[in-house]
């Protein structure tokens, strides 16, 4: 069976010292709930191995990107190898804005996601369509090649291993949530993708996360969906109360 998932993106929020507090507040609420979903926190590079110290195994912890090369000359980069040497799980790859940012494309995206794979790390692989695509009825089409051209070069083992995150770009920090329906609808779409090319099976065991503008207001109408597997979460991931009302949607 699918896990319920959520997924804190912290993305550049945070000095290493407010990270650290941060890490430990959510960590030590988790003791004190006993979540009925898997809960991961994706930080700062700078803040992985700090933040691993102190937290417990029953919160995970991922990067928000790494590169696609092994290593080398690439100034500036941190490598797959180098974010699992800090005791990270996870890492969140094809966020809408290193797609938009830093021009990541799907064949940058393949290479990431081996190397991720390669050193035991956890995709949290993004897709999602912009407000233009929705409105010109092209949302299903953007979102299916997304996959495609990011994912179906992995085989149904490979595949098994990845987290999907659906987040409609116009979602994202806007305030403007899609509705419980238009999430199950793209979810629902998202898995047929899946068995097309994997099978049932495999379609089934995916689990797919919403994000955008998920808040503890909205998160349990989302996550009731049959085919909506958990959240990614953003801006709200940053106050432990906020996540953990989100955490506790489940
Ligand atoms: C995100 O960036 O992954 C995200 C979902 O952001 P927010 O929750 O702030 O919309």
């Amino acid at each position: 069976m699918r896990k319920n998932i959520v997924a804190g993106n912290w993305k550049m929020n945070t000095t290493l010292q407010e990270g650290v507090k941060l890490a430990e507040e959510v960590n030590n609420a988790l003791k004190e709930v006993k979540p009925n979903c898997d809960v991961i926190i994706c930080v700062p590079f700078t803040h992985l191995a700090s933040i691993n110290n102190v937290i417990s195994k029953g919160l995970g912890l991922g990067a928000e990107n790494c590169a696609d090369h092994k290593s080398g000359a690439y100034t500036g980069e941190v490598s797959a190898p180098m974010v699992a040497s800090t005791g990270a799980k996870y890492v969140i790859l094809g966020h809408s804005e290193r797609r938009q940012y830093y021009g990541e494309t799907a064949a940058t995206l393949r290479e990431k996601v081996a190397l991720a794979l390669e050193n035991d790390l956890t995709p949290i692989f993004c897709i999602g369509e912009v407000l233009e695509e929705r409105e010109a009825d092209k949302h299903f089409d953007v979102v299916k090649s997304q996959i495609v051209d990011g994912l179906f070069n992995l085989s149904a083992e490979e595949f098994s291993k990845i987290i999907l995150a659906y987040e409609p770009v116009w979602a994202i920090g806007t305030g403007k949530t899609a509705t419980a329906d238009q999430a199950e609808e793209m979810h629902a779409h998202i898995r047929n993708v899946i068995a097309e090319k994997y099978g049932q099976d495999v379609a089934q065991g995916t689990s797919i996360l919403y994000g955008g503008s998920c808040k503890p207001s909205n998160a349990k109408e989302l996550f009731a969906k049959p085919d909506v597997d958990g959240g990614l979460i953003g801006g709200a991931s940053l106050k432990c109360a906020d996540f953990m009302g989100i955490v506790n949607a489940f």
